[in-house]
């Protein structure tokens, strides 16, 4: 009698049914499957560049989606195991212990998960599936390959442009069932009340999705997504793409009916251009691998920046004598979200006025996100820091002249409490000289 198959999958930051091909192959494979999540945090273990524990919004957001997804599974006679753990160990384990025959997962553009895919070679035997979903585009349809990326935004989005990404394939209705050996199964959380509106998980991210494409913001999107804050004047669907609750495939989509529908303009585009923004530092995080977090960047040009402690702790606890760049980094702890507005303001005031090394402003966005991305992340501060894709040198925004033309009535600075503890930037002793 032929021997039952069983396969892993490895979710990432692909948590959901809907448009996961990845998922879908393993119906076509195998018998039995096993699927896994893995909380890896060892790469936060070293302190580099003073990161701390991923922030509570971040961990909530992460613990809600998994939540979604296990129930999602549930419905299909799954479950999703999570384990906290070093990930090439974890999944090594389930492997043997289930004596699988296959592994899968969505392909990923992370240089951390794709070493860790590497490392899991090792097993003969095994077969291995990797499927592109994270992007509009697969690494077959770019009219280029990938060393060949173009190393602007505009040359890249010249070089796209009629290019058909793939449709995306309806929520599962069935998957392999588990084998009977007994893992732990998740344990469901319960949303907490938070102080941002997000909530983690693919019904939340596909609720997002409809609710604002169901009036008319999306007409009006190029004029307002600019602002500083205000819900509804940017999609905010960042956080459910980051973590794969929401395809980007699936927005692409939506966005095109919208467009038959109703009216496509200059707006309805620009959702479009913001996207292939995301799509190109996916490449281009492919493409440079580790360069992504190398101080002189792809631009291989070392910054005229450094560590400067107190600095650093201030801009993060919101304590500069900037009160616009406080009120920003207050709302970032508190949420785990910011505008893009503010993400160019507080980069660039971290870079120029500070005079930090960039890679600490990134590994802080990296904690405290919501939304964490590694190449929509590391590619901007890199883009701000001028050693990325942009072909001008480093932004520097002027700090009075983003107040008065984003916050004119403080109204903002006030809500967020940016002019509560306006501190000096280096603390000096009676004699003017540097402490600390
Ligand atoms: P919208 O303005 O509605 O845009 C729609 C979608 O397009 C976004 O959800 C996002 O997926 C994409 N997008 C828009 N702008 C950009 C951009 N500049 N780069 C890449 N994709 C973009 N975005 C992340 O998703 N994760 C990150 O970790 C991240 N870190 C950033 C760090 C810095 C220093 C800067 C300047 C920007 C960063 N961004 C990041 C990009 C951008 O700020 C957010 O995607 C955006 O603010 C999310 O809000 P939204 O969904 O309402 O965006």
């Amino acid at each position: 009698m032929k021997r039952r198959s069983t396969g892993v999958f490895w979710f990432t930051h692909d948590l959901r049914l809907h448009d996961n091909p990845a998922l879908m192959q393993t119906k076509l494979l195998v018998d039995e499957l096993i699927c896994v999540y893995v909380m890896d945090y060892a790469w936060q273990s070293s302190s580099l560049y003073q990161q701390a524990n991923v922030s509570a919004p971040s961990r909530r957001f992460l613990l809600e989606s998994l939540s979604d997804l296990s129930n999602n599974l549930q419905a299909l006679g799954q479950r999703l195991i999570v384990l906290e753990s070093e990930a090439t160990a974890a999944l090594s384990g389930v492997i043997l212990e289930s004596n699988a025959s296959a592994i899968f997962r969505s392909e990923s553009v992370g240089w951390y998960e794709n070493r860790v895919w590497a490392e899991l070679k090792k097993f003969k035997g095994l077969s291995f599936h990797s499927v592109d979903s994270h992007t509009l585009y697969t690494t077959n349809t770019l009219p280029f390959s990938l060393s060949d990326l173009p190393t602007t935004f505009t040359q890249f989005k010249d070089a796209v442009a009629g290019i058909e990404s793939p449709q995306p394939i309806p929520k599962l209705g069935y998957l392999p069932p588990p084998p009977s050996a007994e893992y732990p199964a998740f344990e469901k959380v319960e949303a907490k009340a938070a102080a941002s509106e997000y909530c983690g998980g693919e019904s939340r991210g596909l609720a997002q999705l409809h609710q604002y494409f169901s009036g008319d913001k999306a007409q009006s999107y190029k004029d307002t997504r600019n602002a500083i804050t205000g819900w509804d004047n940017s999609c905010k669907f960042s956080p459910w793409l980051a973590n794969g609750c929401l395809s980007v495939r699936e927005v692409a989509s939506t966005l095109s009916g919208y467009e038959r529908e109703n009216k496509a303009n200059e707006s309805t585009y620009w959702i479009f251009f913001e996207l292939l923004w995301r799509e190109y530092f996916q490449w281009y995080a492919l493409k440079n691998g580790a360069d992504l977090f190398s101080f002189a960047g792809i631009k291989k040009q070392k910054p005229l920046t450094s560590f400067y402690p107190e600095r650093f702790q201030k801009w993060v606890n919101g304590t500069t004598p900037y009160a616009l760049v406080n009120a920003c980094m207050n709302e970032l702890r508190a949420t785990g979200y910011l505008s893009n507005r503010g993400r160019q303001i507080v980069a660039s005031c971290l870079v120029n006025e500070l005079a930090m090394d960039w890679r600490y402003g990134a590994a802080y966005f990296e904690q405290a996100l919501v939304d964490y991305d590694v190449a929509s992340n590391w590619g901007n501060w890199q883009y701000l820091a001028g050693v990325g894709a942009d072909p001008r040198d480093k932004r520097h925004f002027d700090l009075d002249k983003q107040t008065q033309q984003f916050d004119p009535d403080r109204r903002y600075i006030n809500h967020w409490a940016g002019d509560n503890d306006l501190q000096s930037l280096d603390s000096v002793d009676a004699a003017d000289w540097p402490i600390g």
